[in-house]
């Protein structure tokens, strides 16, 4: 008998609203499966059987950053023998190869914090990708690349984001968030966008109509209430906007990180826990994304009964996470993608970035 996990249950069960005590409750509590059930209870009522995913290509214009971020293993200086910057002419060649899918419609496109890009660069690429690809869906830039913009640019967060808008930018993707305590931020990330910035500019998007995602990056250097507290603030800006389309907990992989010595990844246990309770907790937010390249894909079907509704998609050229030596595979097909979620029980739904069905299987 768990007297806590009992009370939870009933509210659960009768819709209620979980408090901050229930979601420390939750890590506290041992029993898996059950935190699965109710996860997997509140999954089936806010978002139903079907699992999203995308055709996508993934972007990563540079590695040059200037963030050094202590959790990152893609970001470089311009001197590291890693560094690259991809031409305006390569990155429209990438696409072009990848277009030759006629699903290919989706394009994913995060990057370093170039130091010496202008921001007119980020406009004008946003721009020339679509105007030759007008059938793209175009998601791109964190929080933390748009307040980037704002810094190099002298322009308000809106006047940035109503430009990119007006280039072609349809969403943005949910990184840069992290864990949003300005305390954390300054040991692990102090060169970037603080928690209010980051929040601002998801804010100031949605007020201008467009949707984005949010993301925690869990298993370094945080707490439980800080993971807690991190969902309860997002969960309160989408009770204040409603413009967060899709939730993804990111494990942190120490590998070739500055925290590499001093961290191991967290558990399948963690991160199946941590799907659930954010399942839970973000009783407002519609997906769930099990983010099949960080947990693998057996685990992200795994996932899938515990709150997760969307798997991502094929996501070609990926090389933020595999910096951080990932053990996944660089891509999957989609087939294998449909064949996952239907071996895991639930129903194909192919999507763009704004979560329209293309179709379902
Ligand atoms: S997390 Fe982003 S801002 Fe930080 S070092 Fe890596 S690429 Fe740069």
């Amino acid at each position: 008998m768990n007297n806590a996990l009992d009370m939870i249950e009933a509210k659960v069960l009768s819709g209620q609203r979980l408090t901050r005590e229930d979601g420390i409750a939750l890590y506290d509590s041992n029993d898996l499966a059950r935190i699965g059930y109710l996860a997997d209870t509140v999954r089936r009522r806010i978002s139903g059987d079907y699992v999203y995913y995308d055709v996508n290509l993934h972007i990563n214009l540079t590695n040059v950053c200037i963030g050094q971020c202590k959790f990152c293993a893609f970001g470089c200086k311009a001197t590291s023998d890693r560094a690259y910057s991809l031409t305006k002419q390569s990155v429209l060649d990438r696409i072009a190869k990848a277009a030759s899918d006629p699903d290919m419609k989706n394009l994913h496109i995060v990057s370093g914090l170039h130091p010496d890009w202008p921001y007119e660069y980020y406009l004008d690429i946003i721009k020339t990708i679509k105007h030759t690809f007008p059938d793209m869906h175009l998601k791109g830039f964190t929080g933390v690349e748009i307040m980037h913009f704002v810094k190099i640019s002298g322009k308000s967060i809106r006047e940035v984001l109503s430009e990119l808008m007006e280039a072609g930018l349809e969403t943005m993707p949910g990184g840069g968030a992290e864990i949003l305590d300005d305390d954390l931020r300054k040991k692990l990330c102090p060169n970037k966008a603080t928690s209010a910035e980051w929040l601002e500019v998801a804010r100031t998007a949605h007020k201008l109509g467009m949707k984005t995602n949010a993301s925690m990056l869990y298993g370094h250097i945080e707490t439980v209430e800080q993971r807690i507290d991190h969902l309860l603030t997002l969960r309160n800006l989408q009770d204040e906007t409603g413009g967060l389309q899709t939730f993804i907990c990111f494990p942190f992989e120490p590998k070739n990180t500055q925290l590499e010595s001093c961290i191991t990844r967290t558990s399948v246990w963690d991160d199946l826990k941590t799907m659930a309770i954010s399942r839970l907790m973000l009783d407002n937010v519609h997906n769930i994304k099990a983010y099949w390249v960080m947990l693998t894909l057996p685990i992200a079907m795994l996932a899938l009964g515990f709150g997760a509704n969307d798997i991502d998609g094929t996501v070609g050229g990926e090389k933020i996470m595999h910096a951080a030596g990932v053990s996944s595979q660089k891509s999957l097909t989609k087939n294998s993608l449909i064949a996952a979620i239907k071996e895991a029980g639930r129903i194909p739904a192919e999507c763009d970035c704004n979560f329209n069905v293309v179709r379902t299987f």
